[in-house]
């Protein structure tokens, strides 16, 4: 299938209605450049950089450690709060801290204890690295326990009597493929074991219900879509269900019922606080919040529109060059980003981005453009197009500058 090629008159006529138009303005984007890479560190809202100096100077430098009673210690899940609707969650169910990394582990490994008869994690061969390497190294803390990696066509064949829980990632970080949440987290619990999703490539960019498809367990990166910051705190998910029933690995004073009690045995707090472990990183964390408080009136439907307009906009140029698009067609299935097979996409995505284009490279052949529907305009992508299109056309990407390795892709 080729889509129609869209003119700049089409993308143009496209902004002109955008009801999301106006969110460009609450960012800072250097002049000259197209940034398709907010699925891998969003842009800086412009309100950031005064939240962060306010932090810095007031509530550090003068309220010095009063802040923690004036907002600073119940961040956490105040900011979990604030990311709950944007993932289906109930404002209680989700908290702010740690990594993507960390909270994997302490989910993993809390699961796996909570259902000593099961002693299997099942995920998909080519997850997000750090999905798998982390779930090899809970396994390893668990006695018994063990990993299951599968290609996706087998991971249903795969859940059985001792599968503990399904570790899957909603929206693949290089194929933009998306899991059928409802239909998967169903399948894992007719195995009897847990769901865990990973959403760091889904949140901010397509509608999530949790709560809708009865989801155990979720984690999530904030520095993609949220644009919450370069290692801004992930978020965890425990549905309400599981709340008194998990506990973390990482039994931290903060995760503790009574952290100024000073007591020297651990319990854990009731509801979400007892996922902390040590204390938040307050700057990173007021980052994050005042990114969110751009996402609080955001429509998510608005967003998927959006994000698929951008899509055809772009799979209509690459199809015109006869570009091998491995992202789905249907919108349905996919996340917000648009990835192309080329065999030398190292180079073309550096000549790309040396004209102001901004995309990435996925190991060994992908180029990938990410689609941030709050920041970008339909003319911004049509204008992608029509450099990748020279750019492909005039092979301008066999210059040897651009085959040079840098260390991040
Ligand atoms: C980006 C990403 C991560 C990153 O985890 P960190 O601990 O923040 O480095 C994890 N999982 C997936 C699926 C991702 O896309």
């Amino acid at each position: 299938m080729t889509l129609e090629q869209v003119t700049l008159e089409d993308a143009r006529a496209l902004d002109a209605t955008d009801p999301l138009a106006a969110y460009r303005d609450q960012f800072t984007l250097p002049e000259g450049v197209i940034y398709l890479d907010g699925n891998s560190l969003g842009a800086l809202p412009r309100a950031t950089p005064a939240a962060l100096a306010d932090v810095a100077t007031r509530q550090w430098g003068d309220r010095l450690i009063r802040s923690w009673n004036e907002g600073w210690i119940d961040a956490p899940q105040r900011i979990g709060a604030k990311i709950a609707p944007l993932i289906g969650a109930a404002s209680d169910e989700v908290i702010i801290g740690d990594t993507t990394s960390t909270h994997l582990f302490k989910a993993l490994v809390a699961a796996l204890r909570s259902n000593p008869k099961r002693h299997t994690v099942v995920s998909e061969a080519g997850n997000f690295p750090t999905d798998l390497h982390i779930a090899e190294g809970a396994v390893a803390c668990v006695p018994g326990a063990r990993l299951n990696v599968v290609a996706r066509e087998h991971l249903a064949a795969e859940l059985d009597e001792d599968t503990g829980v399904l570790l899957l990632t909603h929206v693949h970080y290089k194929t933009s493929d998306r899991f059928d949440m409802p239909g998967w987290t169903a399948r894992a619990h007719d195995a009897g074991a847990l769901m865990l999703w990973d959403l760091s490539h889904s949140v901010g960019a397509v509608p999530i219900d949790l709560n809708g498809a009865n989801a155990d367990l979720a984690v999530g990166c904030t520095y993609k879509y949220l644009n919450g910051g370069p290692g801004a705190p992930a978020f965890l998910y425990v549905a309400k269900r599981w709340q008194d029933a998990l506990a973390s690995p990482l039994s931290g004073w903060m995760g503790h019922a009574a952290p100024f009690a000073f007591e020297d045995a651990y319990r854990p707090a009731p509801g979400m606080k007892r996922w902390l472990a040590g204390t938040p990183a307050m700057l990173s964390t007021a980052a994050l919040e005042t990114a969110l408080d751009l996402w609080a009136d955001v429509d998510q439907h608005a967003i998927a529109t959006k994000s698929a307009q951008l899509f055809d906009i772009l799979a209509a140029a690459g199809d015109a060059l006869g570009l091998d698009c491995v992202s789905p067609r249907d919108p349905a299935n996919r996340g917000s980003h648009i990835s192309f097979r080329h065999p030398h996409a190292y180079a073309l995505t550096q000549a790309l981005i040396a004209q102001g284009v901004i995309g990435d490279f996925r190991d060994p052949d992908i180029l990938r453009l990410g689609l941030t529907p709050l920041y970008l305009s339909h003319e911004d992508v049509w204008r992608a197009g029509e450099i990748l299109r020279d750019t492909i056309e005039t092979e301008s990407w066999r210059d040897p500058a651009y085959s040079q390795r840098l260390v991040v892709t």
